[in-house]
């Protein structure tokens, strides 16, 4: 058996350790302390965004943005159902009811006509949604432009969720710093890591404030405990924090290597049958997190599912995209605006047909021959219907 190929793994830089010891020997191992405050500023720096504060995940940076827009029972959000469910999560946590937005064919991002039409519906019933969360999978930008003028039309909030799409621009403009807020995530596979973690950013840096205070558990200043609120233990460890900023520093190079990824299995495969690349919006740079395709199952009569057994006999991971929220059991009952109501849900389509493949920085070349040709060596065998 050949050694596995994994979708995306931690690429370290080596500068980690360096920071990490720096914590040691000042023994500032917890909890705050100097590489938290470096690596903020290096987010800072590299987004341009206004302020941020770093977080223990992506996940508590959106749990935090909608505390700072006192989201709470019987509230609405509107968030993309093509994503990971992490960015639908919080809301639920704040008890808020949730409203799915399909996807649209040129980014596999919110739909603004479905988002549209559902800000048309809230306001007819008196009942706007507190915030629009918008994704950015796999490093493909969502049209902001048409995003912010429906959500400004209506006086909505917007939360992006970057998680995955740290590096990438809309116009030249980083992904992130569009909405209100924006989160990034260092989860083990994102594009770069702190082996778990993320950060919060803010157009208004009052918020980001609010938001380091209510991370530390809201203790207000007293000589004693004193809470008036109710707080999380939300913040980003120093050590982690020194993770953080080795990876920071090498960040450019890892989204210029998964870029190149891209393009080499957009070379490599271009004579494959039945495969198209995930499109690039005009205006937009990836940072292609994750490379992915989108099989023609009809004409090679095989699904995602099927290609991923097969390289899972060859021992490199695959993966098929996300399944829509609005399929998942825990969502059961969600209102879900499609796209086009006069045929199947954009996202749905994705979710039949998509499938990703190894993108990690640290992939070599010989690695990646290896999974270009064992896809097409699949595809061309594919039982293929047509004579
Ligand atoms: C990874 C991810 C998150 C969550 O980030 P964590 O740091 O793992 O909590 C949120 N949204 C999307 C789209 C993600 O891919």
């Amino acid at each position: 058996m050949q050694t596995p190929i994994l979708l995306s793994t931690p690429h370290m830089s080596g500068r980690e350790q360096v920071y990490v010891q720096e914590a040691f020997d000042t023994n500032w191992i917890a909890p705050l302390g100097a590489n938290v405050t470096a690596m903020e500023e290096q987010i800072k720096a590299y987004t341009n965004a206004n302020a941020v504060c770093v977080t223990s995940s992506g996940t508590a940076a959106i749990h935090l943005a909608l505390r700072l827009l006192e989201v709470g029972v019987g509230d609405t959000v509107f968030c993309a159902s093509f994503t990971f469910i992490a960015s639908a999560n919080p809301i639920k946590y704040m008890g808020a009811d949730v409203v799915f937005i399909d996807s649209e064919p040129e980014t596999w991002n919110m739909s603004p006509e479905a988002l549209g039409r559902a800000l048309q519906d809230a306001k007819e019933r008196g009942q706007l949604p507190k915030a629009v969360i918008v994704v950015h999978l796999y490093g493909q930008s969502a049209k902001m432009e048409e995003i912010v003028a429906v959500c400004e039309q209506y006086g909505v909030p917007i939360i992006e969720d970057a998680a995955e799409s740290l590096g990438s621009t809309y116009k030249g403009q980083q992904t992130g710093t569009f909405g209100d807020f924006g989160i990034y995530s260092f989860n083990g596979n994102k594009i770069i890591t702190t082996s778990g973690g993320g950060a919060l950013v803010a157009k208004d840096p009052a918020m980001i404030e609010k938001a380091v205070f209510l991370a530390t558990q809201a203790r207000e200043e007293a000589p004693h405990y004193q809470h008036e609120q109710v707080g999380y233990n939300y913040r980003m460890s120093n050590v982690s924090a020194g993770i953080g900023r080795g990876q920071m520093e090498v960040l450019d190079e890892r989204v210029a290597a998964r870029q190149n990824i891209y393009r080499y299995y957009e070379r490599s495969l271009s004579n494959v049958e039945g495969i198209t690349m995930m499109p690039e919006l005009a205006g937009t740079v990836s940072n292609h997190w994750l490379t992915t395709i989108t099989l023609d199952v009809e004409a090679l009569n095989m699904s995602p599912y099927d290609v991923m057994e097969e390289m899972k006999a060859a021992n490199i991971e695959t993966r098929v995209l996300w399944k829509p929220l609005h399929l998942q059991p825990v969502f059961e009952g969600t209102t879900f605006y499609p796209h086009d109501t006069t045929q199947s849900a954009i996202c749905e389509q994705l979710f039949k047909t998509g499938l990703c493949l190894p993108s990690g920085s640290n992939l070599t070349e010989v690695e990646l021959e290896r999974v270009s040709k064992e896809l097409s060596r699949i595809l061309v065998e594919s039982p293929s219907i047509a004579v």
